[in-house]
């Protein structure tokens, strides 16, 4: 039997699923695709994303093709503990805004049993890792990256392109702030934003 840092029992049940990749790239999506597959098969079912994303809605998970499923807000990552403690499957979207705790989080989600889906950006808009996303691919059992379509080659695209001026990280928006480019597309449209600096 394997004990856990407290001295609790781990279950061997549980595991962490990743969905990650650029925007547009179905993440939320695929998401709302096993989650809803969880549900048919009669599961307690609760799903997370951070305050910060207020996008479409407060209280869904809404995928750019217009997808939704009802969803809690909440601010820290430690309040998913709390929130649930009776579901087995747990959904947590946009997870490349919440703090690294999330990782602990996670990881004690699934030792206790449940499955837990993560779905969040991989990178930033500058093409770095984002927030707690390395740690939690690395945690996982199972990883999926899925892709978009570059808008401007129509070949493959894992980058998030920001078209409009501003340096913050977190900078919330949809099709007119951003795009997804391939890696050629990507590199090429910010050695021209370089130059014009
Ligand atoms: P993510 O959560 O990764 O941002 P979503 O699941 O919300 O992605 O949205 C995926 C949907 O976005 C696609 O099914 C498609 O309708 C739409 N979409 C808009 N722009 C693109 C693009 N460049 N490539 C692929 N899908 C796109
Ligand atoms: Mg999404």
């Amino acid at each position: 039997m394997l004990l856990d840092k407290s001295g609790d029992k781990i279950k061997d049940s549980g595991w962490i699923e990743v969905i990650c990749g650029s925007m547009f790239s179905g993440k939320t999506e695929e998401l709302i695709r096993r989650i809803k597959r969880a549900k048919i098969a009669k599961q307690k079912i609760k799903i997370f994303k951070p305050k910060q994303d207020v996008r479409f809605a407060k209280k869904k998970i809404v995928s750019h093709d217009k997808n939704s499923l009802k969803s809690k807000s909440i601010k820290s990552a430690k309040k998913i503990l709390e929130l649930s403690t009776k579901s087995q499957v747990i959904g947590i979207d946009e997870a490349q805004f919440f703090d690294d705790a999330i990782v602990d989080v996670c990881n004690e989600l699934a030792n206790s049993g449940k499955r837990v889906i993560v779905a969040g950006l991989d990178m930033d808009y500058k093409g770095k890792p984002f927030g707690p996303m390395p740690s939690l691919l690395a945690v996982a059992e199972y990883v999926t990256k899925v892709h978009a379509v570059c808008t401007r080659s129509g070949k493959m695209a894992s980058y998030t392109h920001r078209t409009v001026e501003s340096e913050d990280l977190i900078l919330l928006g949809d099709t007119k702030k951003y795009e997804a480019l391939s890696r050629k597309e990507f590199f090429k449209a910010n050695k021209v934003k370089a130059k014009k600096k």
